[in-house]
């Protein structure tokens, strides 16, 4: 991961296994970062914190079984419980 701009306002926190990045500002997170990065190969951005298009779309929810009973995810795409 190289931020570009603004790495100065990103505040880490870690755990064993994954380092979390917030907005030092608002507090917003931003960044999930796992710290064994020979089992995962990619860090995980939080889509809000881009500005314009994201020109992404969804491919899966995950975590399912954690999701709030106060919502029902219903777009047809595919779901894992984990
Ligand atoms: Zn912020």
């Amino acid at each position: 991961l190289r931020i570009v701009k603004g790495d100065d306002k990103v505040r880490w926190y870690s755990t064993q296994k994954v380092r979390r990045g917030f907005c030092s500002i608002c507090g917003s997170s931003l960044f999930f970062d796992p710290l064994d990065q020979h089992k995962n190969d990619w860090i995980g951005v939080a889509l809000g914190a881009i500005h314009g298009a994201t020109n992404t779309t969804l491919k899966i929810h995950i975590f399912v079984a954690d999701k709030g009973d106060y919502y029902s995810i219903a777009d047809g795409l595919p779901q894992n419980q984990q």
